[in-house]
């Protein structure tokens, strides 16, 4: 036996017994009369003795050892001595006097501690994955982990949900992010893809009467990453039959309230809130807004268009927006500097053509360079309509409204963390809803889906999809958890005209259509109940649920901002006779060119 107990178990009741213990050497101290080794496992850490009364060749040995060697000890559990009780340490009122060392295995210098305080660099963490995985951060994630997995395995199970797995090897049926293929050696030429998402085989196996499905299904998309993606990622993924949108928000609101109760013991009673989408673009420029601080949007492109001055006047008069944010006593905060900081990135990030400010100050007169080109009776007005007062900072972009959302919103979000306007610590859950079917690709001069081609859109918007597309909103919802999309789905369409109207609109002829996805075509003329579902990401849920900022601290082996495995070293190149079978010749970038 390896191991009586844990190193995370001991107490002060289990005083006089024998015992093993069994794990890594966290840190050792030489006092000169013996030498203290906390030993560490995933439980704790429990400190072991090695004195005199050891005998001398275990503490001969005791004294080779050195941090993160494995080793076995067999000893007696002592109360701790007066005045050395470390009340930080569960385990921290006793200790072992070691009787019999084993040394499992030595470790070799390594290129960073588990239990040094200050991060090596991230790419250090990723190459030795099984050094970053030991330390206690990264161990209580994993544990976090499997806790909201198993919590909503369970929940689903209790509602009713069958899992059932779907493939890995699939058609590609590029409609959303690009696919990663995999070429089949038995049909040269051709290309499995794995899966973005099992959205269209859950929707079969509504079709098929199963009529609640959840899978923990890994989804894989070929982008370039962002700070929060991964190109494979977990969701938790639903579906039901004969379900309307408030049985699919009632069912993770449900889910909701147990994972945030069961992991931080937060209470959430009744029904999430639901905004629109065009309502969080309007007060929030954006379709995840944090609504854990208000800083909402102020539009004033009424009063812009009574200005002289040209620069919002010509926005005003081209239909476009002037709006703003009013940050309450933050006008100290921002010297010229920071504000002309806060110009380039609204330019460069967010496209827009400027960055306007006015300040309060203490007699109330509104301090801006701009402030000469208003009349005072504009400027009292600009005043009232962002509810300013003496302190405030007012920042104001004139643009088309899509760019003034895209600013704003990253001007809120900058001004929240910077100003602390909310407690990092706090849970912020709301459903976003009425999303429009469509966005229009200015570069392909075609619509998009807004979120994927199968999604239906609202009953009372049908005949717009034949009218004026852009107006049609869809049945869609997202969740998000403190302004970052927790969750997304859609009622799907299931009848056949529909869909092929929806996939014309999207510019894919009957052929292609027939083509891609003839599958769903013909299952959808073989009696379709309506359905819909959810994909919820469980990775950005870890993420938030453990109060974390970076993804990759939520995965075990995650991929870094270029979808390279620095531990395995993948992706890699692969044998020549590998590549025969698969009838693939690699060209060199100038030779794909030609
Ligand atoms: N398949 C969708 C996604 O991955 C989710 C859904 O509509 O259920 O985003």
């Amino acid at each position: 036996m390896y191991r009586t107990h844990t190193c995370g178990e001991l107490r002060k009741s289990d005083v006089g017994q024998p015992v093993t213990l069994a794990g890594w050497v966290d840190s050792y101290r030489d006092h000169g009369g013996g030498l203290f080794v906390d030993l560490r496992d995933r439980y704790g850490k429990t400190q072991v003795v090695f004195s005199s009364d050891s005998g001398a060749e275990v503490q001969q040995l005791s004294r080779g050892l050195r941090n993160e060697d494995v080793i076995q000890v067999v000893g007696k559990v002592d109360p701790r001595p007066d005045g050395t009780v470390n009340p930080k340490l569960v385990t921290g009122e006793i200790e072992i006097k070691v009787e019999k060392l084993t040394i499992l295995n030595k470790c070799k210098t390594p290129p960073f501690f588990p239990s040094q305080m200050d991060l090596p660099g991230e790419d250090l963490r990723l190459k030795h994955r099984y050094l970053d995985l030991r330390r206690q951060q990264m161990q209580q994630t994993m544990i976090l982990r499997s806790k909201i997995i198993k919590l909503m395995r369970d929940f689903f199970e209790e509602h009713d949900f069958i899992d059932v797995e779907t493939p890995i090897l699939g058609r590609s049926t590029p409609e959303g992010a690009r696919d990663y293929l995999v070429p089949s050696r038995v049909h040269h030429g051709e290309f499995y893809a794995l899966p973005q998402s099992p959205q269209l085989y859950k929707q079969i196996l509504m079709m098929a009467g199963y009529d609640r499905y959840v899978q923990v299904a890994r989804c894989f998309r070929d982008e370039d990453l962002r700070a929060d993606r991964q190109p494979e990622f977990t969701q938790l993924d639903m579906e039901m039959a004969f379900c309307e949108m408030d049985d699919i928000i009632g069912i993770i609101d449900g889910l909701v309230a147990n994972v945030a109760k069961e992991v931080l013991d937060i209470e959430i009673s009744g029904p999430l809130p639901r905004m629109t989408y065009d309502e969080a673009m309007e007060r929030f420029g954006h379709d995840a807004p944090d609504l854990r601080f208000g800083l909402e949007i102020v539009d004033a492109t009424d009063l812009a268009a009574k200005a002289e001055f040209r620069v919002f006047k010509a926005v005003a008069d081209a239909g476009n927006r002037v709006r703003g944010i009013c940050a309450k006593g933050a006008a100290d905060k921002y010297s010229r500097r920071l504000i002309d900081d806060m110009t380039s990135m609204v330019q460069d990030d967010f496209g827009a053509k400027g960055l306007a400010w006015f300040k309060v100050e203490a007699d109330g007169t509104l301090n801006s360079p701009i402030a000469k080109n208003f009349t005072p009776e504009l400027l009292a007005e600009f005043k009232e309509r962002f509810a300013a007062e003496p302190g405030d900072f007012i920042l104001i972009v004139a643009d088309k409204f899509e760019v003034t959302c895209k600013a704003l919103y990253g001007l809120r979000k900058k001004l929240g963390a910077e100003l602390k306007l909310y407690d990092p610590e706090k849970m912020h859950f709301s459903w976003i809803v009425e999303f429009p079917m469509f966005d229009y690709d200015e570069e392909e001069g075609r619509w998009v889906a807004m979120h994927h081609p199968f999604t239906a859109p609202r009953p009372q918007d049908v005949a717009l999809l034949d009218s004026d597309p852009g107006k049609c909103r869809a049945l869609a919802y997202d969740l998000v958890i403190n302004g970052s999309e927790a969750g997304g789905g859609t009622i799907r369409i299931h009848d056949g005209a529909t869909q092929q109207k929806v996939f014309g609109l999207l510019g894919m002829s009957e052929e292609d259509a027939k083509n891609r996805f003839g599958f769903l075509l013909d299952a959808l003329q073989y009696g379709a109940p309506p359905h819909g579902g959810i994909a919820l990401g469980i990775d950005r849920w870890v993420m938030l649920f453990g109060h974390l900022d970076n993804i990759r601290d939520c995965i075990a082996f995650p991929k870094t901002q270029r979808a390279a495995d620095l531990m395995t070293d993948a992706p890699s190149e692969v044998d020549r006779k590998q590549l025969e079978e698969l009838a693939i010749k690699v060209l060199r970038l100038d030779e794909v060119k030609k």
